[in-house]
């Protein structure tokens, strides 16, 4: 959608909690979430871009360690609610859980063709090396910024921290201690903030559809992630796959997709593929992607019935499976769009 590019751009801040908005509690000395007003009244520069801001605030804000689909839910909600009165939105977020959110929201945000950018910091806002002011004021920057044409510069859910902005669903958060605390190991940065703001056009998504944004709100809970480690019991393997009303597993496997070629182990994964439990292979490694022929032990696991995650990311492949099974897919259609691109999220050979 164009926009009038004399203008004011209109953007809505949605404040979720997070160490960006965090103070002190003075009895427990723990960072605890606090109020929009304090967080905004840190950063009088926002006064100083010429735009038209608002915001709205969870109610209490929370530590994203806290979040789960009802905030999905509410996040999406405003979004929908609000999306032909701002150009841009900006969420406020704890680091924790941030790709979780992002990736979630990519696949419930059908049609998206705005900016949603998403940030938060390592640091309080109010302490005096904060890095969530410069977030802040970057993430609002990037979510009014428009090509010559008007056209929004960013259509799809993005994380803004630091140096980077990411796509929403290729990040993972990469340490719990620097300023540049996310990173895409699988694919390239979609602007990199240094003087300017400089976009990589040829990595933002542009969606194929030109349809109007269509909210899913359903996502379904009922998946979960099996990790493997060298040492693994059999026993340890089944009473997890037995886990109860379980439709969904991403299994975060060594290397390119690999895991004991044990008859046991095959067969419990077998078995779980057969009751209908959709079965993911995504590597455990940060960077490179599941190739299912290339090991024996490896190909195992595709006869059995696992599908490839490729290059996928954990907290997408997760959220992935929670949205098709939300949508009420059975597991055959869910194991087929498991090996689709739907927005930018994986890429398939
Ligand atoms: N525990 C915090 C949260 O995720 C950490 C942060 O914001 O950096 O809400």
């Amino acid at each position: 959608m164009e926009r009038n590019i004399t203008a004011k751009p209109k953007i809505l801040i949605i404040y979720t909690g997070g160490t960006i908005g965090m103070i002190e509690n003075p009895r427990t000395r723990a960072l605890q979430p606090f109020d929009f007003s304090h967080l905004i009244d840190n950063v009088p520069k926002i006064k100083k871009l010429d735009y038209d801001i608002d915001n709205i605030q969870f109610n209490p804000p929370i530590d994203s360690s806290n979040m789960n689909p009802t905030h999905w839910h509410d996040i999406a909600r405003a979004i929908e609610e609000r999306y032909d009165t701002y150009d841009g939105f900006v969420v406020l977020h704890g680091t924790d859980t941030m790709a979780f959110t992002a990736s979630a929201l990519s696949f419930m945000l059908e049609n998206l063709s705005k900016p949603v950018i998403i940030t938060g910091s390592q640091l309080p806002i109010g302490e005096v090396r904060t890095d969530g002011e410069e977030n802040l004021i970057t993430a609002l920057q990037v979510a009014a910024a428009t090509d010559p044409s008007g056209q929004a510069m960013v259509q799809e859910v993005a994380i803004l921290f630091e140096s980077h902005l990411w796509r929403g669903n290729r990040s993972t958060k990469m340490s719990a201690d620097n300023f540049n605390a996310f990173k895409s190991n699988n694919y390239p940065e979609l602007a990199r903030i240094g003087l300017g703001i400089y976009f990589k056009d040829e990595a933002l998504y542009r969606s194929p559809s030109k349809r109007p944004l269509k909210v899913r709100y359903n996502m379904d809970p009922d998946v979960m992630f099996i990790e493997l480690n060298p040492g693994m019991t059999e026993s340890t393997l089944r009473h997890l796959l037995a886990t109860p009303h379980i439709k969904g597993i991403v299994l975060k496997t060594y290397g390119a997709g690999n895991s004991p070629s044990d008859p046991w182990f095959t067969t419990a994964i077998r078995e779980a593929v057969e009751r209908g439990v959709v079965i993911v292979n995504v590597t455990q490694c940060v960077n490179g992607s599941v190739h299912a022929g290339l090991y024996d032990t490896g190909n195992s696991l595709a006869k059995a019935g696992v599908v490839s995650g490729h290059d996928i990311t954990s907290e997408a492949a997760i959220t992935k499976l929670m949205y098709l099974f939300g949508m009420g897919l059975p597991p055959s259609s869910v194991k087929k769009y498991m090996q689709v691109a739907l927005c930018g999220e994986v890429t398939i050979a």
